[in-house]
């Protein structure tokens, strides 16, 4: 394997029309924003239907100096899609499964998709085992189909729990989820990406073609032969779920340079992910605890045998989820209200934290992974009785809507708040750290924001020592000191050896939690990589640093 990257001139094609900015902002504002509800503006705005129009859209940007955003389903909460000016692509148009391979030694399944395609999209396809457009794959890929109709179930595990964000804004920004602790993040699944280069190149990348070296130097060859070379940041990157810049390790794979990048290296033009079998139930559950130290002993008495699931007797677990006493507060004073959480089943009153876990299992084994399942929350403190457990779909989505209406009620009530202060958001957080360090975190915490008299909670991964603090500010005041505390805490999670973002990116709305991260040596070194793909410093502009 080499260094090198050979990047190969694209079809020749015309650029799609342009919509220009006065339609934009009547017609098309929508693509100015994304979940974070940071706004933007754009002067042009285009949606390319294939690789090549892309590449065009990419040569013209390059000739006219023109900044280029990449926009996926906008689901992103930290402005990664969202235009400072400039052009804006979206990819809603490039939505196919354009192929499906198998891999005859795993007997599992690899698919080849458009970066627009949406998780939902994609589910629905794989679920019913049909795919639009099938009839004009190459006839490899329909013989493939055929031997897919006829295996057992097949599925992509990474799960933003936004079932309507794009594959192209997944690999972008490494997105994982609830499943992740079991399943590991969208990197993992990334087998090739085709890529489009600001100036018109492709790249067509596959896992296990090109390296960096041990010194992390690697050459791009650009079409005509002039060659670019460049070097991989030399930062230590943490040992947790990390999803806060460049992807960087000596001799790493370079193809994972690109999962995680945010779109300010390339356009990926076409994804190939690689499927796991379906487990054959999947056993979920919630326990509820008298205390949050009885949760947390919970959590390591469950994580224990993760790396050999078979010696644990839960099985081969996939999410860890806590919530905190203020989480379940926050939910019964919002069904008390008849708000966000109204649909959620009532739960025990004594309940001062909660923790939903799921587990992969085989039918014949099923009933010996519940009783595990519950004698350990037993063990500590949650009662069998008042736990819900779920193994059918009906069952599932009572335990998915109680997951889900947390957030949903941070949001209501900060819309509330905001129509009285503008301008007030929650203020969340994505920090990650290493093993044994979650209870110093959770610590921090609590210390901070019980000192400051903020309203917050405390929710999330815990599987993957991975919690969102959401504070709420009540007033202007608050929503600045939230800030600066909130600056405090990514401090410390550093401090503790973790990551200021495990699963969200940094897109424009982090940058500078990204500095407390690897410094201005690390950002530097990142600017000169983008400077290998990107000299004019155009595309994804603003993201994950200035230009
Ligand atoms: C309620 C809620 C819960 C969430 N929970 C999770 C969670 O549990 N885990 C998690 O990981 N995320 C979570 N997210 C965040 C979000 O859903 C993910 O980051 C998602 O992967 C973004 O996909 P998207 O298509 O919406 O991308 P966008 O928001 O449109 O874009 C994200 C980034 O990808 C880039 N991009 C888009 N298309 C391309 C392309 N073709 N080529 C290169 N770059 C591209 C964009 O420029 C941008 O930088 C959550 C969001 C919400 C609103």
């Amino acid at each position: 394997m080499n260094n090198c990257l050979i990047a190969k001139a694209a079809t020749a094609s015309s650029a799609p029309p342009f919509i220009e900015s006065a339609e934009i902002a009547e017609r098309h504002s929508a693509y100015l924003a994304d979940e974070s509800r940071f706004r933007g503006r754009a002067e042009r705005l285009a949606f390319p239907e294939s690789e090549a129009a892309l590449a065009a859209l990419l040569k013209a940007a390059s000739e006219a100096g023109a900044p280029v955003t990449l926009s996926g389903a906008r689901t992103g909460i930290t402005g990664g899609a969202v235009p400072a000016s400039g052009w804006l692509l979206g990819f809603e148009r490039m939505n196919r499964v354009l192929a499906m391979a198998e891999d005859s030694d795993t007997g599992s399944f690899r698919i080849v998709c458009q970066p627009g395609l949406t998780l939902e999209a994609l589910a629905r396809s794989l679920a019913r085992r049909n795919f639009e457009g099938s009839e004009q794959w190459p006839e490899a890929a329909r013989k493939t189909l055929e031997r897919f109709r006829a295996a057992r179930a097949f599925f992509l595990p990474p799960d933003p729990t936004e079932q309507s964000a794009s594959l192209g804004g997944m690999v972008a920004c490494n997105a994982s989820g609830a499943r992740s602790f079991g399943y590991g993040p969208v990197r993992a699944y990334v087998n090739r990406l085709r890529l489009a280069l600001i100036g018109g190149a492709v790249l067509d990348l596959r896992r296990g073609q090109a390296r960096a070296g041990e010194d992390g130097a690697f050459l791009l060859r650009l079409p005509g032969g002039a060659e670019r070379s460049g070097r991989i940041p030399s930062y230590r990157q943490p040992a947790v779920k990390n999803a806060a810049g460049y992807f960087a390790r000596p001799g790493m794979d370079l193809l994972d340079l690109f999962i995680g990048s945010e779109g300010t290296l390339a356009a990926f033009s076409e994804i190939e992910l690689s499927l796991e079998p379906a487990p054959e139930t999947i056993l979920g559950a919630i326990g509820f605890f008298p205390g949050e130290d009885d949760a947390l002993e919970f959590v390591r008495n469950a994580r224990k045998n993760h790396a050999g699931p078979e010696a644990n007797p839960l099985g081969r677990l996939l999410a860890i989820e806590y919530f905190d006493g203020r989480s379940l507060d926050l939910l019964r004073a919002q069904k008390a209200r008849q708000g966000g959480a109204s649909h959620i089943p009532a739960f025990p009153a004594s309940a001062r934290a909660a923790v939903y876990v799921e587990t992969g299992t085989s039918e014949a084994q099923l009933e010996d992974r519940a009783e595990a399942l519950m004698e350990m929350l037993q063990a500590s403190g949650s009662s069998p009785d008042e736990a819900w457990t779920a193994t059918t779909g009906r069952e599932t989505e009572i335990l998915k809507a109680f997951r889900h209406a947390l957030p949903e009620a941070v949001n209501q009530i900060i819309g509330e708040r905001a129509q009285a202060h503008p301008g007030l958001t929650k203020l969340g957080t994505d920090f990650a750290v290493p093993d044994g360090a979650v209870e110093d975190l959770i610590r921090a915490y609590r210390d901070t924001l019980d000192n400051a008299g903020l309203e917050y909670v405390l929710f999330g991964h815990l599987g993957d020592n991975h919690l969102h603090a959401n504070i709420l500010p009540r007033t202007p005041d608050e929503y600045s000191r939230g800030k600066a505390l909130y600056m405090d805490l990514a401090r410390k999670a550093v401090e503790l050896g973790g990551t200021v973002s495990a699963e969200h990116g940094i897109g424009k709305l982090k940058k500078e939690l990204l500095k407390i991260m690897y410094g201005v040596s690390g950002i530097d070194a990142m600017r000169a990589v983008k400077r290998v793909f990107d000299p004019q410093m155009l595309l994804n502009r603003g993201n994950l640093f200035d230009a």
